[in-house]
């Protein structure tokens, strides 16, 4: 695949449309909570500013599903966008047609604009085409910068690329491109994936797809009781998908047939109840109680999953170690991340609830690349090619 990259192209003077991820979270006075998917585009929008580009900035927010709802307007995102850049983003309302053109070609060179939310278009999720040539007659050259989008093939990231002269991958998608790459394909080894998370089920294909790209996997979190169970031991009222227990053998035969050393808990912290204040208690796997829930990995657990992590050059980390959002059961968690840190090899972690961890434990500046996608990121695990990736290839 030969996509270009916004170093690669021109825009000085011209006209961008920017397609990124605004999909940011808002508390109920409509202010936004977490800024992260906006300041992450400041690198692309920079050097479109510096070559003096006109940028047409388009994302989408929620699920408004193909019409206008006022609450997933985009309008107090060009808010937070003036405070960050120090300068007008100007939101447009007008919807796409002619007149939007019209307000557009009159901009004066080198202002930035943000359109109104592109799902409140019904073609938007349909990948429509004549959505797409709208928002390519509205510039010179496009830009994605959305990881996180990447994943669905819409209008305005993959129908769009078929009616524009040029198009390239923005800063962060290069470097989300990138790292990947240099972690999955051409992987200082030894290589370790930790994946963990609540469900066999929603990792599996991810399972399968890495088995024979690394050297070691950990298996941390709910999904590890299935594992247990698979290798016959009871794991109480624990997370367990019964009915894939034979794929989580299977899956282990696979990795042992391949080399590939699977590890997992060797001890959990259980507890009667999921809340925080329940009593716990820590145990080995095979003595779980019939009436107790595992809702963390042990201590002996973080010692031996953070002496391999210690061991491998490069970790790709998906998925909590345990149920981490209550306190009491964070500690596998938090640990692990602070290994991963604390550990001098390439680290990539992914996945929403991973990168909440490492924010949790404090370390993400010593994380070498923490990727802004959740369901992309995970699909690119699950070795797919992305379709706004893909249709940046031309
Ligand atoms: P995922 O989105 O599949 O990565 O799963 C993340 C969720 O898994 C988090 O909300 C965790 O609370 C949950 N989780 C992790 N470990 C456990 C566990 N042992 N029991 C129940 N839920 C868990």
């Amino acid at each position: 695949m030969t996509i270009k990259y916004l170093k690669d192209v021109s825009v000085d003077g011209k006209k961008v449309l920017l397609r990124v991820d605004y999909n940011v979270p808002y508390d109920k006075q409509m202010s936004i909570t977490d800024d992260t998917r906006i300041t992450a585009t400041v690198p692309t929008i920079q050097h479109c500013i510096d070559r003096k580009a006109t940028i047409i900035l388009v994302s989408h927010l929620g699920r408004p599903k193909g019409k206008p709802v006022p609450e997933m307007s985009l309008k107090p995102v060009a808010r937070k966008l003036t405070e960050v850049l120090k300068r007008e983003v100007k939101f447009i309302e007008t919807p796409l047609g002619e007149k939007l053109k019209a307000e557009i070609d009159a901009l004066p060179a080198g202002s930035i604009v943000l359109l109104e939310n592109i799902r409140f278009y019904p073609g938007e999720e349909k990948n429509d085409k004549e959505l797409g040539k709208q928002l390519a007659s509205l510039c010179d050259v496009y830009v994605d910068d959305a990881f996180a989008a990447a994943h669905r093939g819409h209008s305005s990231n993959d129908a769009i690329t078929q009616y524009v002269k040029e198009c390239a991958a923005g800063f962060l998608l290069q470097d989300e491109i990138e790292y990947f790459k240099k972690a999955m394909e051409k992987p200082e080894r030894p290589l370790g994936a930790i994946i963990g998370g609540a469900k066999v089920s929603s990792k599996l294909e991810a399972l399968n797809n890495i088995i024979p790209k690394v050297n070691f996997i950990i298996i941390g979190g709910g999904m590890a009781f299935t594992f247990l169970k698979a290798k016959g031991m009871e794991v109480g009222k624990s997370i367990l998908e019964e009915e894939l227990v034979g794929t989580a053998k299977d899956i282990m035969k696979n990795a042992e047939s391949k080399g590939v050393e699977l590890l997992l808990p060797v001890d959990v912290v259980i507890a009667k109840a999921f809340e925080n204040e329940s009593p716990r208690q820590v145990v080995p796997v095979d003595k779980i109680p019939a009436d107790s829930i595992g809702l963390d990995i042990g201590p002996e657990s973080v010692k031996l999953f953070s002496k391999k992590i210690k061991s491998a050059k490069t970790v790709i980390w998906n998925g909590p170690m345990g149920a981490f959002e209550m306190p009491n059961f964070a500690a596998g968690t938090n640990q692990i991340a602070e290994t991963i840190a604390n550990s001098a090899l390439l680290s990539i972690v992914g996945g929403g609830d991973s990168v909440t961890a490492v924010n949790q434990a404090g370390v993400s500046e010593k994380i070498s690349y923490i990727s802004t996608g959740g369901g992309a990121f995970l699909e690119l695990l699950e070795g797919k090619k992305l379709p706004a990736i893909v249709a940046l290839d031309k």
